[in-house]
């Protein structure tokens, strides 16, 4: 069993992006929340396999598309 990956980013409004990656770098769920407010979804897709992935969420605070690298270890 491998236990799910959770990333997380910070967008340019500042609200903190996290999503949540299945083994095949699937995203499970995103979402967006501002410093000490309430999570909201956010649309989240990853592009690429293996240990270097890119993710990119639609912001739903700001409306913006940002796009992140990760380097997922193991
Ligand atoms: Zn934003």
């Amino acid at each position: 069993m491998t236990q799910p990956h959770r990333i997380q980013s910070v967008c340019e409004c500042q609200a903190l992006l996290e999503a949540e990656l299945d083994e095949q770098r699937l995203v499970l769920r995103g979402w967006a929340r501002r410093p000490g407010g309430v999570p909201e979804r956010a649309p989240a897709n990853s592009i690429g396999h293996g240990d270097r992935i890119d993710v990119a969420w639609q912001c739903p605070l700001c409306g913006r598309n940002t796009l992140r690298s990760f380097h997922l270890a193991g």
